[in-house]
This record gives structure tokens, C-alpha cells and sequence, in this order.
């Protein structure tokens, strides 16, 4: 497990900067949600930290470790997207097995690290199924699976709920914050819903147009909103 360190963080899509200098602290095994309107440059800060956007200026840390530099596999880090991302010809044991196909490990230790992550999001029975035959549940779940097998430090989510309907987005919530309470891994959420925020973040950062307005917990946000901005965001409907 570990800490996740954003340093005056800069990004440049060619002449137009959409990030303007972030710093972000998430403690080890923190949840912290990330909101905005669409535009605000909350998927570009996800994919630097998983490294697959440069960085233009800055650093990203995780731990002790500056990781600009480090490709997407070598940085601890797992991202689960909302389009799932599943391999569609693959049954859902080696869609969760790829990444570990890609180290040096056994067969006999990468089954046993699949089921090991199968039994936790409770996906045993579904092992042997494809991608099609799966409910949008249950293919989150195993886009979850496939994101905890390997153990990572940083879990990062982008939006993982937003194409399912609201009764399943409910119960994924609480699958998710179980997941965190059991794995306890530091933790970056970005969601555009404020209930989403509300009920799952340890603590929620607000941005705005490439910076941060304010970073505090639910509680914090809601009592004393640093601005109109803030209060508008966080107090009104999903
Ligand atoms: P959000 O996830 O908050 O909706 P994004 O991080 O996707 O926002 O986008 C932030 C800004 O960066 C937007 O103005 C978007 O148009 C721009 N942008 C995102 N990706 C690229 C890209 N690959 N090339 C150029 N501009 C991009
Ligand atoms: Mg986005």
C-alpha cells in the first residue's frame, strides 16, 4: 500500500493547457473522489497517474517513488473505466489473467490469484462465461476483478457506474466501498454524480476548468463550501 502524491501538476494537449499546476495528497488507503463538470480535466489527471498520458510539468509519487517516468505496468496501479474495457473473446478467467500472463508467474499461480480475486467480488461461478453472456453488472465486477488481481497499490476509477441503470449504480456503491474496506488501498474515484461523492468519499476534491476549489470531507464540502461554485456542485440533484 501507499501514498499518492500530486506535485504542481501541468498538462499541455499541444497549445492549450487543461491542467494548471494540481497538487493532491491522498493518504494510503484514503477514498477520494474526484468531481467536476465534464471538461474539468478529471480523466487527463487519472490516466497521468496511471501513465497514460504524459505529464508536461510536475510530478506524480506513489509512496516514496516519483513514477513520471515509469511505464503503466511497472506503477502499482490499477484503472477501471466505464466502458469496462473487457476482451470479448476471452472468458472472464483470462480476461482477469491477462495481466498477470504478461509477468513471470506459474500457471498454477496465476489460477490461483484469479480465484483468489474471484472469490472476493464473489465471480467463481461466472469464470468460465464470455464478456457477452454477463449482465452490465456483473461485467463491472469483472472489470473490478481483472483491476484487484494483481494487488495494486492505487485503485483509480473513471466514472465505473455511469452506464449502469440506478437501482444497479446503488448496489455497486456499496459492492465498492466493501471492496475498500476490505482491501483498503488508496483509492481515486471520479464520478460526476454528488450523491456518488457524498456517500462514498473519505474525502472529495472539487474541480474546476484544470484546478482544484476546494478538497475536504463530504461534511466540510456541504457545511462550509468555499465558494458559489462548490456549494452549486455539491448541493445540487444528480
Ligand atoms: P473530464 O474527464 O473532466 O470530462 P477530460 O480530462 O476528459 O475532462 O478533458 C479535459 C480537457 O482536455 C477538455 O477540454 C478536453 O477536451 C481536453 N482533452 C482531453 N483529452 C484530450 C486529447 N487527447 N487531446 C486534446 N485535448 C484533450
Ligand atoms: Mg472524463
Amino acid at each position: 500500500m501507499a501514498s499518492l502524491d500530486l506535485i504542481d501538476v501541468v498538462k499541455f494537449y499541444g497549445e492549450l493547457e487543461v491542467l494548471h499546476g494540481v497538487d493532491l495528497h491522498v493518504d494510503d488507503g484514503e477514498f477520494v473522489v474526484l468531481v467536476g463538470p465534464s471538461g474539468c480535466g478529471k480523466s487527463t489527471l487519472l490516466r497521468m497517474i496511471a501513465g497514460l498520458e504524459t505529464i508536461s510539468f510536475g510530478d506524480v509519487r506513489i509512496g516514496d517513488t516519483i513514477v513520471n517516468d515509469l511505464q503503466p505496468k511497472a506503477r502499482d496501479i490499477a484503472m477501471v473505466f466505464q466502458n469496462y474495457a473487457l476482451y470479448p473473446h476471452m472468458k472472464v478467467r483470462d480476461n482477469m489473467a491477462f495481466s498477470l500472463k504478461l509477468s513471470r508467474r506459474s500457471r498454477t499461480e496465476i489460477d490461483a490469484m484469479v480465484d483468489h480475486a474471484a472469490g472476493i467480488l464473489d465471480l467463481g461461478h461466472l469464470l468460465d462465461r464470455y464478456p457477452r453472456e454477463l449482465s452490465g453488472g456483473q461485467r463491472q465486477r469483472v472489470a473490478m476483478g481483472r483491476a484487484i488481481v494483481r494487488d495494486p497499490a492505487v485503485f483509480l476509477f473513471d466514472e465505473p457506474l455511469s452506464n449502469l441503470d440506478a437501482k444497479l449504480r446503488v448496489q455497486m456503491r456499496a459492492e465498492i466501498k466493501a471492496l475498500h474496506q476490505r482491501l483498503k488501498a488508496t483509492t481515486v474515484y471520479v464520478t460526476h454524480d454528488q450523491i456518488e461523492a457524498m456517500t462514498m468519499a473519505d474525502r472529495i476534491v472539487v474541480m474546476r476548468d484544470g484546478y482544484v476549489e476546494q478538497v475536504g470531507t463530504p461534511l466540510d464540502l456541504y457545511d462550509q463550501p468555499a465558494n458559489v461554485f462548490v456549494a452549486g456542485f455539491i448541493g445540487s440533484p444528480s
